[in-house]
C-alpha cells in the first residue's frame, strides 16, 4: 500500500521522458509467494538529452534482486533503490543499452489486486493506472509504448494455460513439471496495458473473420464448469466486433484476442491488449443466475473493452490526465453500440438516469472535478462517473453540433492522424475543428470546467407579430479550485408544438444562431426569435438529452403533461413526466415531517395510467415511466436539508395512490404480461419483465400484503423475474415470514455461486428503515462474505451505503459510524476499493443538521487516523475540505 505522501500532480509539470524503451522482454517464473521477475529492455538515451542525466523508474513496494547493463552487474555506488524507485547513474555513452532488471514479487500476499496477485488459483495482473511498477521497475507512464515479448513460466499441473497481449508464440515443457509460453504484441503500448493470465481455466472458443479476412481466434476463459454462461459474452464480442468496422470502419489487427474472467478484480473489466480481463460479473450469464440488467451490462462492458482496442490502445492517452480521451470516447462508442442493439430511446434515458443518479451528485459536491482534471494526488480516484458519463455526453455533444457526417469524418481523421500516438484532447477537439471548419474553442470548455450548468429559460409568444421567443440564460455554480466560469457553448435540440402536437417549423430565426433542430447557446444570456408562428406554442428543449445541464423553465404543469403525452422524443415525454412527479415529490418529502402528507394530483395519477396502458410505446418505456423518481432522485432535486424518513413517505404515498388508482388495470396488464415460453434476453423479453415487475411492486402496496411476490418468486423461471419478487418482498414486507422464506429458497439454491449471491447480498442491503445496519453486520458474518473480495463488499457495503437511503443515513449516525470503521479495514488490504466506496458520503452536506453532524463527525475519524492510503486521504480530505 502507498501510504501518503501528500504530493499532487499537475497538468502543466507534463514533460517527455528523457529515455525511450522501444523493447520490453519479461520472463515471468510464476511462483505463487516467490515470483521471480526478469525483465530487459532496450533503452534509447532521446536526442539532447545530457550523457550524465539519471535514469530514473518507477516501483511499488518492490524488492530488487540483481541488476545489469550490457551484461554487467552494476556496482553499489551507480544506483539507488528503494521499493518505489530505481535510479541509475553513470550510464553508458552509447545512444542505446541493454538493462536488465530481476524483481521478486509475492502475488499471494498482493490484496491490493494491482499488479500480479493471485486469485482463486488463477494469477492475474491489473496494470491501469500505475499497477506495471509493482512488477517490476519501469517508465511506468501512458505516453512511453514499447513492444513487449513476453515469456511465462510455471508448474504444468497449477497453470496449464499460460496467456499474455499479442499473438502466441513458441512454448515447451521443462523437465522439473513446468512448461513455458511466449507471446509477442507487435503493437507498440504503453505499460497499463500489460497483461499475464495463468492458471488452469475452462474455455470456450470462435473466430471471426474481419472485413479484411483475417481470421481471429476467441477465446474466453472462465472457472471450469461455468463454460455455457460465457455464449451470451462470446455473442456479444462478436457483435461488437462486426458494428466497429461497420459504424467506425475498425478493424482487429491481431490473430487472437482472448477474455479471461476473474472473481476477484476491483474494476468492471480492463482492455488489455488482444488479453481483456473480466471481473466475472461481466461475463457469466444465464436464465437461471443473471437479470435482464446483468445481460445487458454484460454486453456494454464486453463492446466497451473491444471497442478501446481502438480509443485507447492503438491511440492511448499522453498522461493520466487525458484519461477520458479514452474513456469518455470509449462510453460514447458502447453507448451507441447498446442503443443499436436495443431500443435507442430506453438506453438514452437509462443513460440520463444513469447520469443523474452517480455524475450530477459528483458536479454538486465537494469531490467535482471537469472531465479533464489539472491536477491530482492519486489517478485512481479519477475513475470517475465525471470522467467516464460526462466525458461522453461532451462526445456526444460534438456530434450533435456538427452533424453525424461531420462527426465521422472527424473520427476517421483522428484515427489516421493518431494511430500509435498517445494523445491529448486538444489533438481530438483538433481533428473535428479541420474535419468541420470551425472553431471549438469555447466549446473545450467542457473539459475544463466542472459543475452541471443550469439554464433558466423564459418564453414569449406575440400573437400580433406571429413571433415566439425564447430566452435562455446559462450560469454554473462555483466549484472546488473554480470560483468563476465562462459561458459555455450548449447544444439545445428542441421542436416546438402546437394543437394536437402538431410541429411547427419557425418560418425564420433571429438573435442567437440556430442549426436545423438545434439552439446553440454561446452565450451568458441569448435570445432566440422564431417569427412565423401563428399559434402559442409548447416548446420542448432539450430533446434526447443533448446536453448534460438541468434547466428552469416557465412551463406549467399542463405544458409538462402535454408533453409527456405528445412529444415524438421519448427522453423529453419521459423528462417532462419526471418533472412533473418530482415537483410534487419533493414538496411532499419537506411536508410530510411532522404534518400530514400533501395529497397527489389525480391529473398526474391519471397521466401515468396512460402512459403504461398506452400499447403503441415500447414496454420498456412504459416501465420507466412507472419507475417514478427514486429516493435518492428526490434528495438530489432537493438539494438540502434532507430527511430521507420524509422522502421515503413521500413516494410511497404516490405510488399506493397510484396503485389504488389503477389496481384493476395493473392486475389485468401484470397477467397479460405473463409470459410462458423460453426465456429470450434481448430488448422485447427484457422490456415485457421490467414492466410486468414494477407492476408487481405497485400490486402488492394495493394488496397490502406479500402473496402476489411470494407466487412470483415460486413460480419465475429467470432470474429477473425471481430476483424482482425478493426485492419487492424485502423492500415492503421485510419481516414476514414470506420475506424470510423466499431468503432462505434462494440462498438453499444459489448457497454455492458467490456472484449469484451477491444479489442475495444486495436485496437485504437495501432494506429499508434503521433495522438494515444489524442485518448488514450480521450478513457480514455470511461464509460467504469476505472483505477480501471486491464483488462481495461492494454488495454488501456499497449497497447500503450508496443505495439504501433511510438504513445508512439514520438519524442516530450508526450507520455513518459503522461505515467509517469498515472504510478503515478495507483500507488495510485494498486502498482502491476503500476509496471508491467512500464516495458515497460526497453528498453530507447536503443532510439535515443532525445527520449532517453525524456525517462530518465519521469522516473526520476517519481523517484522523495516521497512515492511511494516498486513496483514502484524499477522498477524505476532499470531502471534508
Ligand atoms: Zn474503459
Amino acid at each position: 500500500m502507498r501510504t501518503d505522501t501528500g504530493q499532487v500532480f499537475h497538468l502543466e509539470d507534463y514533460k517527455p521522458t528523457d529515455f525511450l524503451i522501444p523493447e520490453t522482454h519479461l520472463d515471468f517464473r510464476l511462483h505463487p509467494e516467490r515470483t521471480i521477475v526478469k525483465s530487459t529492455l532496450k533503452i534509447e538515451r532521446r536526442e539532447g538529452v545530457a550523457l550524465d542525466t539519471p535514469l530514473i523508474l518507477d516501483g511499488d513496494e518492490l524488492k530488487l534482486e540483481s541488476i545489469c547493463i550490457d551484461g554487467v552487474a552494476l556496482g553499489d555506488n551507480t544506483y539507488v533503490v528503494t521499493p518505489d524507485r530505481l535510479e541509475i547513474r553513470g550510464l553508458p555513452e552509447a545512444e542505446t543499452f541493454t538493462l536488465e532488471i530481476t524483481t521478486e514479487i509475492n502475488p499471494t500476499a498482493n490484496r491490493q489486486l494491482t499488479g500480479l496477485y493471485r486469485s482463486s488459483n488463477v494469477y492475474c495482473t491489473q496494470c491501469e493506472a500505475e499497477g506495471f511498477r509493482r512488477i517490476t521497475y519501469y517508465l511506468d507512464r501512458p505516453d512511453l509504448l514499447s513492444v513487449y515479448t513476453v515469456r511465462v513460466e510455471a508448474e504444468t499441473s497449477a497453470a496449464p494455460l499460460l496467456l499474455s497481449n499479442g499473438n502466441p508464440g513458441e512454448k515447451g515443457t521443462l523437465d522439473d513439471g513446468r512448461h513455458f509460453a511466449i507471446w509477442h504484441d507487435p503493437h507498440p503500448k504503453p505499460a497499463y496495458l500489460f497483461a499475464l493470465v495463468a492458471g488452469d481455466l475452462g474455455v470456450i472458443t470462435d473466430t471471426f473473420t474481419t472485413a479484411s479476412g483475417r481470421p481471429v481466434n476467441l477465446g474466453i476463459y472462465v472457472e471450469h464448469g461455468k463454460e455455457s454462461r460465457a455464449l451470451y459474452a462470446m455473442d456479444a464480442l462478436k457483435r461488437s466486433m462486426a458494428w466497429d468496422e461497420e459504424k467506425f470502419g475498425r478493424e482487429y489487427d491481431l490473430d487472437v484476442f482472448n477474455i479471461v474472467a476473474v472473481s476477484d478484480f476491483n474494476m468492471g473489466a480492463m482492455e488489455n491488449k488482444g488479453l481483456n480481463v473480466f471481473n466475472d460479473k461481466y461475463v457469466l450469464a444465464e436464465p437461471d443466475t443473471a437479470t435482464d440488467v446483468d445481460y445487458a451490462g454484460i454486453e456494454a462492458v464486453i463492446a466497451h473493452e473491444y471497442f478501446h482496442n481502438w480509443t485507447g490502445n492503438r491511440i492511448t492517452c499522453r498522461d493520466w490526465f487525458q484519461l477520458c480521451l479514452k474513456e469518455g470516447l470509449t462510453v460514447y462508442r458502447d453507448h451507441e453500440f447498446s442503443a443499436d442493439m436495443r431500443s435507442r430511446a430506453v438506453k438514452r434515458i437509462a443513460e440520463v438516469k444513469g447520469l443523474k443518479a452517480h455524475q450530477f451528485p459528483e458536479d454538486a459536491g465537494p469531490l467535482a472535478h471537469p472531465v479533464r482534471p489539472r491536477q491530482f494526488r492519486e489517478i485512481n480516484n479519477f475513475y470517475t462517473s465525471t470522467v467516464y458519463e460526462k466525458g461522453s455526453e461532451v462526445v456526444r455533444m460534438i456530434r450533435t453540433i456538427l452533424g453525424a457526417e461531420t462527426f465521422r469524418k472527424g473520427m476517421d481523421l483522428y484515427f489516421e492522424r493518431h494511430d500509435g500516438d498517445a494523445a491529448t484532447i486538444e489533438d481530438f477537439i483538433k481533428v473535428f475543428e479541420d474535419a468541420s471548419g470551425e472553431d471549438l474553442s469555447q466549446f473545450a470548455l467542457w473539459y475544463d470546467q466542472a459543475g452541471t450548468p443550469n439554464l433558466a429559460i423564459t418564453y414569449d409568444y406575440d400573437q400580433a407579430t406571429k413571433t415566439f421567443e425564447i430566452e435562455i440564460e446559462q450560469s454554473l455554480k462555483p466549484t472546488p479550485g473554480q470560483p468563476s466560469k465562462k459561458p459555455m457553448h450548449i447544444p439545445i435540440q428542441f421542436g416546438l408544438l402546437g394543437t394536437k402536437g402538431r410541429e411547427i417549423r419557425p418560418r425564420a430565426t433571429k438573435g442567437g444562431l440556430v442549426k436545423d433542430d438545434v439552439i446553440h447557446l454561446r452565450k451568458r444570456k441569448e435570445r432566440f426569435t422564431f417569427s412565423g408562428i401563428t399559434e402559442r406554442p409548447v416548446p420542448s428543449l432539450l430533446r434526447g438529452f443533448s446536453a448534460p445541464v438541468t434547466m428552469t423553465s416557465e412551463l406549467t404543469r399542463s405544458d409538462l403533461a402535454f408533453l409527456a403525452r405528445n412529444d415524438r422524443d421519448e427522453v423529453t415525454r419521459w423528462q417532462a413526466l419526471t418533472q412533473l412527479l418530482n415537483s410534487k415529490l419533493t414538496s411532499n418529502s419537506k411536508r410530510v415531517r411532522g404534518g400530514k402528507p400533501a395529497t397527489i394530483e389525480s391529473s398526474s395519477i391519471r397521466l401515468l395510467g396512460e402512459l403504461a396502458f398506452n400499447n403503441a410505446l415500447d414496454e420498456a418505456f412504459r416501465a420507466l415511466c412507472l419507475n417514478v423518481p427514486s429516493e435518492s432522485d428526490i434528495a438530489r432535486e432537493l438539494g438540502a436539508n434532507i430527511d430521507p424518513e420524509a422522502i421515503l413517505g413521500s413516494r410511497d404515498a404516490l405510488i399506493l395512490a397510484v396503485a389504488e388508482a389503477h389496481g384493476e388495470k395493473f392486475e389485468q396488464l401484470y397477467n397479460e404480461l405473463e409470459h410462458h415460453g423460453a426465456f429470450n434476453p434481448d430488448a422485447a423479453g427484457a422490456g415485457r419483465r421490467s414492466l410486468r415487475n414494477v407492476l408487481l411492486d405497485y400490486l402488492s402496496v394495493a394488496d397490502g400484503n406479500p402473496k402476489r411476490a411470494s407466487k412470483q418468486f415460486k413460480q419465475a423461471n429467470n432470474m429477473t423475474e425471481r430476483a424482482a419478487a425478493l426485492n419487492v418482498l424485502v423492500q415492503r414486507f421485510g419481516t414476514s415470514t414470506a420475506t424470510n422464506d423466499a431468503l432462505q429458497a434462494f440462498e438453499a439454491r444459489y448457497g454455492n455461486d458467490a456472484l449469484v449471491m451477491d444479489k442475495w447480498f444486495v436485496v437485504q442491503a437495501m432494506q429499508p428503515g434503521e433495522s438494515a445496519l444489524g442485518k448488514v453486520n450480521e450478513l457480514m458474518k455470511h461464509q460467504l462474505f469476505s472483505l477480501d473480495n471486491p464483488n462481495r463488499t461492494r454488495s454488501l457495503i456499497g449497497a447500503f451505503s450508496s443505495g439504501n437511503q433511510t438504513g445508512f443515513n439514520r438519524a442516530d449516525g450508526k450507520g455513518y459510524q459503522f461505515f467509517a470503521e469498515t472504510i478503515l479495514t478495507i483500507d488495510k488490504k485494498n486502498a482502491q476499493l476503500a476509496a471508491r466506496l467512500l464516495t458515497a458520503m460526497r453528498s453530507w452536506r447536503s443532510f439535515e443538521p443532525e445527520r449532517r453532524e453525524h456525517a462530518r463527525e465519521a469522516l473526520a475519524s476517519i481523517a484522523s487516523v495516521a497512515g492511511l492510503s494516498t486513496d483514502v486521504r484524499d477522498i477524505v480530505e476532499r470531502t471534508l475540505a
